[in-house]
């Protein structure tokens, strides 16, 4: 299934203090298919992106992520509600050389000035971001039965030898 860009002009959205608003639904970012629980499908994440001055007085945009995701326990495989908000600016420059050098002081992160910018795919890298790259229940809070899960699951490949012998 392929996206439809939402496409802004960032120096007029900037300029005009613009904002947009939208929803994504987790199960639609490949790259987290992997983390997500079965039934993460209808999970969906707000956002909120607007044109805005820099606590440094620069053009940035700042997008603001509210929503839940199910993900899936690292250790039991149970479903786990990741309640998600965050909060992030973003400088523009006019272009890459202006980026300073990585610096763990600067919290700042940067974009580059673009005519057409593509406000999905920068939606979509800060949910990554924001999410564990392991997640896990707290310590003893475990829910999923993981001796029950593996016992169930039947290899495919003895399945399959399974269906020759027959
Ligand atoms: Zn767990």
């Amino acid at each position: 299934m392929t996206r439809k860009p939402l496409l802004i002009n960032t120096h007029e959205f900037i300029k005009q203090s613009l904002e947009i608003h939208g929803k994504i639904r987790a199960s639609q970012i490949l790259a987290i298919q992997d983390s997500l629980y079965a039934s993460a499908d209808a999970d969906e994440v707000s956002y909120t992106l607007s044109g805005d001055q820099s606590y440094r007085g620069k053009p940035s945009l700042k997008l603001d992520l509210a929503g839940q995701v199910t993900l899936c326990c690292q250790r039991c495989l149970g479903e786990m509600r990741y309640p998600l908000v965050s909060s992030t600016w973003f400088e523009v420059v006019a272009d890459e050389s202006v980026i300073p050098e990585l610096d763990e002081d600067d919290e700042m992160d940067y974009i580059v000035a673009s005519t057409q910018f593509d406000v999905g795919a920068l939606v979509e890298e800060e949910l990554l971001l924001s999410l564990p790259l392991a997640p896990k229940h707290e310590e003893g809070a475990c829910t999923g039965d993981l001796s029950i899960m593996t016992g169930q699951k039947q290899n495919p490949f003895k399945v399959l030898e399974g269906l020759k012998a027959s």
